[in-house]
C-alpha cells in the first residue's frame, strides 16, 4: 500500500473533517434530513450540465441533496450512443418520473472553447467534434460576428439548444410523451461572471416540435 505525502494526507484529512461539519449543520437543521432522503429520492428535475467544476448544480440552484438529478459531462453534449447518459436519462423519466429536463451550458466553457480551436488535444477531439458540428451547422451566423468572445458565447447557446434536442429526441423521452406524461426540456445558461442562470427560453414539450425524421412509434422491431 502506498502511503500518502503528509500533505496530502492533511488535505483528505481536511475535506473528511469538512463533510463531517456539514453532515453536523444539516442534521442541526433538520435531525431526520437523511433519514429521510436514505428511505427515498424525489428529484424535480433532471439536470443534463457540463462537468466544469465551477457550475455546480444543486449549489447554484441552493437546492439540497435529493432534490436535482444529475448528469454531467464536458461541454454539457447529449449524444445519442452515449449509453452513460442514456441510462441516467432513463432512469430519471421511467423511474424517479421527472417532469423536466435540463440542459445547462455556461459561458467561458473552455469545450466549446477548445472545440472552436484547430489545435489537436488528444481522445477529447473526438468528443469536442460535436461541437464543432454545431459550429458548422451556424457557420454563416457565427462567422459573422466579429467578437470572438460573442462569438463563443453564442456557440455556447447554440450547442445548449441542439442538446436539448437531442433529449428530446430520444426514444426514452417519445415515450413518455406517448404514454401521455408531461414532460418539458429546457435549454438554460449559466455565467461564471455573475453566478446566474438565463433561461434561453427554448422548450420542447412534444413529438411534434422534434422533427419528423426522429419521431418513432413504441413497440419494438418487427
Ligand atoms: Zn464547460
Amino acid at each position: 500500500m502506498v502511503r500518502p505525502e503528509p500533505s496530502e494526507a492533511t488535505a483528505m484529512d481536511e475535506l473528511f473533517a469538512r463533510n463531517r461539519a456539514w453532515a453536523e449543520r444539516m442534521r442541526a437543521r433538520d435531525p431526520e434530513f437523511f433519514t429521510r432522503l436514505a428511505g427515498q429520492q424525489a428529484p424535480r428535475l433532471l439536470w443534463i450540465g457540463c462537468a466544469d467544476s465551477r457550475v455546480a448544480a444543486n449549489q447554484l440552484l441552493d437546492l439540497d441533496p435529493g432534490t436535482v438529478f444529475v448528469h454531467r459531462n464536458i461541454a454539457n453534449l447529449v449524444i445519442h450512443t452515449d449509453i452513460n447518459m442514456l441510462s441516467v436519462l432513463q432512469f430519471a423519466v421511467e423511474i424517479l418520473r421527472v417532469p423536466q429536463v435540463v440542459v445547462c451550458g455556461h459561458y467561458g466553457c473552455g469545450g466549446v472553447r477548445a472545440a472552436m480551436a484547430d489545435r489537436q488535444l488528444g481522445l477529447i477531439d473526438n468528443w469536442l467534434r460535436h461541437i464543432k458540428d454545431v459550429y458548422d451547422q451556424h457557420a454563416a451566423e457565427l462567422d459573422g460576428i466579429a467578437d470572438p468572445g460573442r462569438r463563443e458565447d453564442r456557440l455556447v447557446e447554440l450547442n445548449v439548444l441542439h442538446q436539448t434536442l437531442h433529449v428530446a429526441r430520444s426514444t426514452v423521452v417519445q415515450n413518455a410523451w406517448a404514454d401521455g406524461r408531461r414532460l418539458e426540456i429546457r435549454a438554460w445558461v449559466y455565467g461564471l461572471e455573475d453566478g446566474l442562470l438565463r433561461d434561453l427560453g427554448y422548450r420542447v414539450r412534444g413529438p411534434e416540435e422534434i422533427g419528423a425524421i426522429y419521431r418513432m412509434m413504441g413497440g419494438g422491431v418487427t
